[in-house]
Order: C-alpha cells, then structure tokens, then sequence
C-alpha cells in the first residue's frame, strides 16, 4: 500500500507540470496538490492537503460529479469534464479575477498492490483556449460580414459597371477619358468608328498624337498641365465645336463636351465627341443660299452690302483707297423680248460668269437687282477703278452671249465711284449718278461722276 508520505514524494513531479494536478482518496481528501493549484486557486498545498476538496469544490456533493468519481474509485475509466459543460468545477481564478475555465480528467491510480483506487485529476487551463476560440469565431464572423459587405459592393459595381458599359457601347457620341497627361484611358466603340483607331491602339497613348490638328497641339499640352494640378482648364465643363483628325490624317469637325473627375490622387477628363460633319455642310449650305444669288452665283444684295460695309470699314481703320462700280445689262427688256426670258436669264448667267472672270479674287461682285450688278474694289483709286470698268465692259463687248450656236451681243454701261466716304449709300449714289450718266451719254460707256 502507498502511504500518503510516499505518494507525496511520488508525485513531486507534478509540481513541475503547467497544469493542476491533485490526487484523492475515495473521501475525496487531498493527498497531492501541485504548485500550479495553489496558484490557480490561491490556496497552499499545506492547507489542502488531508481535506476534503468538497469543502472547497461544493459543486462536487451533487450527485452526477458524485457518481462519476465513484466509478473511478472503483478502477473504472476515467472521467471527463470539459470547460463548455461544467466551467469552474474546481473554484480557480485568473490574474483578472475571472474564473479560470477547466478541461479536467480524472482517472484511477491504484494504490499500491490493494484493491483501493485513489483519483488523479489533472486540471487544463480552457481559459485561453476558450478566448482564443471565441476570438477566433469573432474574427470569422467579422470575416464573413467583411465579404458579404464586399461580395454586396462588388456586385453593385458589377452591375453598375455593366449598365455604364452598355451606355458607353451603345452610345453612337464617341466617349474618351484621358488622364491628367492626356493618356487615353476609354475609348468607346464610337470613338473606334470617328477616329479609326482601335480602343488596343489609342489606349495609354496621348489623346494629342492620336486626334488634335499639329497647330493645337501646343495649346492643348499647355491646357493640360494646369488641368494636371487644378482639375480646371478653359474647355472643362462646356461644350465647343473643333476639328479633330482621323487615323488617315482627314480632318473633320466635331462638338465636343468636357467634364473633369477626381479619382485616386489624380483629374481625369472625360469628352463626349460628336461627329458634325453633316451639320456643319447643312450650315454652310443654308449661308449659301442666304448669301448667294442663284441664278449669277455671285453675293446676293444683302450680303453684298454687308461685306461691302464691312470692306469699307476696314479701308477707313487702315487708311485704304477704295473704288464701286454699278453695272447695268444695256436695253436687256429689249433682249428679253426678242429672245425670250430664259434666254435672258442665260444671259445673266453669263454676265455672272464673265464678272468673276473679270475680276481679281478680292474684289466683291454682287447682283443687287433684276439686272444690275455692283463691285467694290478693295485698295483701287479711281484711275485703277476706271481700268478695271473698263477691262469689264470690254469684256462683255468682246464677248457676246453663246445661246446655242447663237451669239447673241450684249453690252453694258458702268458707274464708277471712289473714296472713302463715310456712308457705304453715299458711294453708292455717287456710282448711281455715273451710272446715269453713261446710260445717258449713249450706254455700252464708263463714267465717272467728275467726268
Ligand atoms: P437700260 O439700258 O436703260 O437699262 O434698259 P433696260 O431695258 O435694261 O432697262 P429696264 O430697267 O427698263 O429693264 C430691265 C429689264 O430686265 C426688265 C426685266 O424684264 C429684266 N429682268 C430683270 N430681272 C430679270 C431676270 O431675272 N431674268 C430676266 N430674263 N430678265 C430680267
Ligand atoms: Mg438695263
Ligand atoms: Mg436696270
């Protein structure tokens, strides 16, 4: 048989060992507690041992914990108590004061070669294993709220991504985003049709090599640099029209709307360029028709008298010579009735034609009524006025109107004014008279109103 003395000295080698180790006697008196125990539980070994660890475990007189230690007093397998289910069985503390949780076994320890069994209970701190598990489930609790808040977020982007995706596709403006270096970083499939090249070939190339005339080119890299730092430039946030070029070097206008955005640490412009080709053609027709007498091709009346204005407005500011003459088609009612108004509308046409001839590329030639014709000769004294009126009516003398194998003579009588006056109607009146005058003096003549 073991005495208590000598199982003491047996089990010296549990004070060595990180955790709680007491032995009982089927009374449950304490033969051995380990040093770990007294530390746990804040009583010496000298006060525990030959007690009756139920005085300090009262947990202990319920019958369940009852039972299950007398099977081991009677050799059987070892009992088991885990943290989860009975806590702090045997009363230990933690340094903060917070019960110290307990995984505990307790097996049979025969004594000696008689029949008696003592317990060995042996007492693993659960505590920390139990923080670190419910740190642990925290911590994937908190992981997986951290992915479905992202899996949520990245869906919306998806989603949003996708429908922007679809805009910028089906959208038939071109839209580009070019960084704060002008590098493009989104060409749309629009943009590929306007410019010619491939989203693959303009991407992470400057927008400035890729689409903007070589004379802007310069401006826009100024333009640039101060939207680099500021996000602001003087094309931001409004609408232009300019003219872009294509990958085969044709040029073409476009409107084009900028607007800025801020993402990362740096500005990024985003254009949504219109091709206006079409609009710019229609534009220039209608001015066509509202500037152009179409039966002569030359200035209608109105235009006439505005470029006119605007000729002698310009000779005024620069000190410029200017000279007018007034043409009109001799006896044309005459020429209508003996060969017919279309016949006199061919003749018109020819009058339109043999005037450009006529004249140098800057002078202005106008119909201003059914068969009157008007010039304004820019930088020309009255002698060179006089020569050029001259030249013209020759011209019309020398030749006459081709109607089919016909030529039919046609003459005019010219007016000739010069000066820089203050009223473009004053040298107008002034031609007028002349004008008069040589139809008076016989027609197919030039006059001068000091003549
Ligand atoms: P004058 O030498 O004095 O200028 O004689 P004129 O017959 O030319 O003078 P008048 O002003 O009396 O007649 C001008 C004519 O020009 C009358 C008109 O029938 C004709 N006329 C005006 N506009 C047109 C036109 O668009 N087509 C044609 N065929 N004839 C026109
Ligand atoms: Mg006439
Ligand atoms: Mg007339």
């Amino acid at each position: 048989m073991v005495g208590r003395e000598s199982l003491e000295g047996q089990y010296k080698i549990l004070d060595f060992m990180p955790m709680g180790a007491m032995v009982l006697d089927r009374r449950y008196r304490v033969l051995c507690w380990n040093r770990c125990l007294e530390c746990w539980t804040d009583v010496k070994k000298k006060e525990m041992l030959g007690r009756d660890l139920r005085e300090l475990a009262p947990k202990l007189r319920e019958p369940k914990y009852g039972s299950r230690f007398q099977v081991v007093f009677e050799g059987g397998p070892p009992a088991i108590f885990s943290p989860q289910m009975h806590q702090n069985l045997i009363p230990c503390w933690l340094p903060n004061g917070e019960p110290r949780l307990q995984h505990i076994i307790v097996t049979a320890l025969r004594a000696g070669d008689s029949e008696e069994f003592y317990a060995l209970l042996t007492l693993q701190d659960a505590s920390e294993a139990q923080r670190r598990l419910q740190d642990y489930n925290r911590m994937r609790m908190e992981a997986l709220r951290e992915v479905e808040v992202r899996w949520q977020a990245e869906t919306a982007l998806r989603a949003s991504e996708s429908k922007l995706a679809a805009v910028a596709n089906a959208s038939l403006d071109a839209i580009v985003m070019v960084d704060s270096l002008a590098q493009v970083a989104f060409w749309n499939p629009a943009a590929e049709r306007m410019f010619g090249y491939t989203a693959e070939e303009a991407l992470a190339r400057s927008l400035l090599d890729l689409i903007v005339p070589e004379p802007m080119v310069e401006r826009m890299r100024t333009g640039f640099s101060k939207f680099a730092w500021s996000g602001q430039g003087s094309l931001v946030g409004r609408s232009f029209e300019a003219t872009a070029v294509r990958k085969d070097g044709t040029e073409f206008p476009l409107e084009i709307s900028i607007g800025a955005v801020e993402m990362g640490d740096q500005w990024w412009a985003v254009g949504t360029m219109r091709d206006i080709t079409d609009r710019k053609q229609n534009e220039a027709r209608l001015v066509e028709l509202a500037t152009t007498d179409s039966l002569t091709l030359l200035a209608n009346r109105s235009h006439f008298i505005e470029l006119s204005s605007h000729e002698l407005q310009r000779a005024k500011r620069y000190g410029l010579k200017l000279a007018f003459l007034l043409m009109d088609v001799d006896h044309f009612k005459n020429f209508n009735d003996d060969y017919g108004h279309d016949v006199g509308d061919e003749a018109l046409r020819h009058v339109g034609r043999e005037l450009r001839q006529a004249l140098r590329e800057v002078d202005i030639a106008g119909r201003i009524g059914g068969e009157e014709f008007a010039v304004l000769l820019p930088e020309t004294d009255e002698a060179g006025a006089l020569r050029v009126a001259e030249r013209v009516r020759r011209r019309f003398e020398d030749h006459p109107v081709q109607y089919g194998p016909q030529k039919l003579p046609l003459t005019v009588s010219i007016g000739v004014a010069s000066g820089v006056t203050e009223e473009f109607g004053t040298l107008m009146k002034r031609a007028d008279k002349a004008l008069y005058l040589a139809k008076k003096l016989g027609r197919n003549r030039v006059e001068h109103p000091l003549a």
